[in-house]
C-alpha cells in the first residue's frame, strides 16, 4: 500500500525528520487561504499515487495566494498518468541549492534493509542506476542495530556533503530508517532531500510503502489507505482476500494457488497467448470467492475467454465444481471458459461440469490452447 506524499512526510516528521510546513487543500480556495497562512510563496503539490508528479506539471511554483489559488484551479483539474487530481499539498517553498536522494528498502539477496544515497536527487533513481552507477553509494543496514552513526557519516562523505552538514544528515538519515523499520515499510524515500540556499537540510518530497502483509499490526496506517486511488476491481479483490494483478492480455486467469497461477500464466504465454490478469483465489473454492472472482474478470473489456485451472487437494474436485457451478449462477456467461480440474475425485467434478455444459480439460497444455483458440474467436467476431 503507498502513502501518499504528505502522509509520508508526517510520519518523517514524527521521526525528528525536517519537512516544510503545508497542508492539505481540496479545493483552490483553500489552497489559497493556506498560501496566505505560509506568507505567500508556496508550491502546489498534486496528490496522486504515481511518480513523476514534477515532469507532468502537477508541481507548480506560485508566487503570491492569488495564483496559488490559480495554479490549485489547474492541478485539481488534471489527471496524471490517468489519476484524477482530487487533493493538492500547499507547502512552503523552498530555496533548493541542491537535491539528494536518499531511501530505504529491503535488499532481498542481502536479507537486510539497504540504505541508498546519492547526489542525483530529484530523478528517478532507477535513472540514476542506468546512467550514473557509480554515484549511488548504498549501507547495509542490521534491522536489530539499526543504522549506525559511522554508516550514515560513510554516505555523507561518499556523496561529499559539506562536513557542517553531517551530524544533521545522520539524524535525518537514522529518522528514515526507524521510519522504515516502525512502519513495516517495503521503501521509504526522500526524492529530493535538498540542501536550502541558507544550509539547511529539507525533505521536500516523500514516499513510503506499506507492506500489506504487516498492516494487520498498524490499524491507524491502515487507515490512512485512500480508496479513490484505487482501481475498482483491487478494491474488489481486497474485500474478498483475493491476490489479482491486472494485465494487459484478453485471456482471463482464476488459479488456486499463487506458484500455480504464475505456472498458467506462463503456459499461455509460451503457447502465444497473452494473460488478461493474475488472480489467486486461494485454498477451497468456496463459491463465494469464485462468484467474486468471475465478476472483477469480467469487469475486465479486454477478457475474451477464461481459463480456471484448478488443482483439487484437500478440497475435492467434486466441491470445486459444485461451488463452480453455484458461482456461475448469476454470473454472465457470454465470455467462453476452460476449465481444467485436477486432483482428488476429478473425474466426479469433470462429470458435475460436463453436466452443466461446461468443457473441461485434461491438461494445462490443452486448456490452454482452448482459452487462446476460444479467444480468438472472440476477437473477430
Ligand atoms: P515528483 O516529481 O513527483 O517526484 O515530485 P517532487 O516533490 O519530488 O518535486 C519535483 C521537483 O520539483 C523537485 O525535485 C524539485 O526540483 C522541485 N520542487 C519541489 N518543491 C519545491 C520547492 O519548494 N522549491 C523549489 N525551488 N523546487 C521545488
Ligand atoms: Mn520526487
Amino acid at each position: 500500500m503507498k502513502l501518499h506524499e504528505y502522509q509520508s512526510k508526517q510520519l518523517f516528521a514524527q521521526h525528528g525528520i525536517p519537512i516544510p510546513r503545508g497542508r492539505v487543500a481540496m479545493t483552490a480556495s483553500e489552497a489559497r487561504t493556506i498560501a496566505e497562512e505560509l506568507g505567500g510563496r508556496a508550491v502546489i503539490k498534486a496528490q496522486v499515487l504515481v511518480g513523476g508528479r514534477g515532469k507532468a506539471g502537477g508541481i507548480r511554483l506560485a508566487g503570491s495566494p492569488e495564483e496559488a489559488e490559480e495554479l490549485a484551479t489547474q492541478v485539481l483539474g488534471m489527471r496524471i498518468k490517468e489519476l484524477p487530481v482530487r487533493k493538492v499539498l500547499v507547502d512552503e517553498a523552498a530555496e533548493v541549492q541542491t537535491e539528494i536522494y536518499l531511501g530505504v528498502t529491503n535488499d532481498r539477496a542481502a536479507r537486510v534493509p539497504v540504505m541508498i544515497a546519492s547526489v542525483q536527487g530529484g530523478i528517478e533513481i532507477e535513472e540514476v542506476a542506468r546512467k550514473d552507477p557509480e554515484r549511488i553509494v548504498r549501507v547495509w543496514v542490521d534491522p536489530f542495530l539499526g543504522l549506525r552513526e559511522y554508516q550514515a557519516r560513510n554516505l555523507a562523505t561518499s556523496m561529499e556533503l559539506p562536513r557542517q552538514l553531517w551530524s544533521e544528515f545522520a539524524r535525518i538519515a537514522s529518522g528514515l530508517f526507524k521510519t522504515f523499520l516502525d512502519a513495516d515499510a517495503t521503501l521509504a524515500e526522500i526524492n529530493p532531500l535538498v540542501i536550502t540556499r541558507t544550509g539547511q537540510l529539507l525533505a521536500l518530497d516523500g514516499k513510503i510503502v506499506l507492506d500489506d502483509n504487516a498492516l494487520y499490526r498498524h490499524p491507524g496506517l491502515a487507515d490512512l489507505r485512500d480508496v479513490d486511488e484505487e482501481a475498482a476491481s483491487e478494491r474488489e479483490a481486497r474485500k474478498y482476500g483475493l491476490s489479482y494483478v491486472k494485465l494487459n492480455g484478453d485471456i482471463g486467469c482464476m488459479v488456486n494457488g499463487a506458484g500455480l497461477a504464475m505456472a498458467t500464466m506462463d503456459v499461455i504465454k509460451s503457447l502465444g497467448g497473452e494473460p488478461a490478469n493474475f488472480l489467486d483465489v486461494g485454498g477451497g473454492a468456496a463459491a463465494e470467492k469464485v462468484a467474486a472472482a468471475l465478476q472483477i474478470i469480467l469487469a475486465d473489456e479486454n477478457v475474451r475467454s477464461i481459463l480456471l485451472n484448478i488443482f483439487g487437494g484437500i478440497t475435492r474436485c467434486d466441491e470445486v465444481a459444485r461451488g463452480i457451478l453455484m458461482a456461475l449462477q448469476g454470473v454472465r456467461r457470454e465470455v467462453p471458459m476452460v476449465i481444467r480440474l485436477v486432483g482428488t475425485n476429478e473425474e466426479e467434478g469433470r462429470k458435475i461440469l460436463a453436466d452443466a455444459d461446461l468443457p473441461t480439460a485434461a491438461s494445462l497444455n490443452e486448456a490452454a490452447r482452448l482459452a487462446i483458440a476460444a479467444s480468438q474467436v472472440e476477437a473477430v467476431r
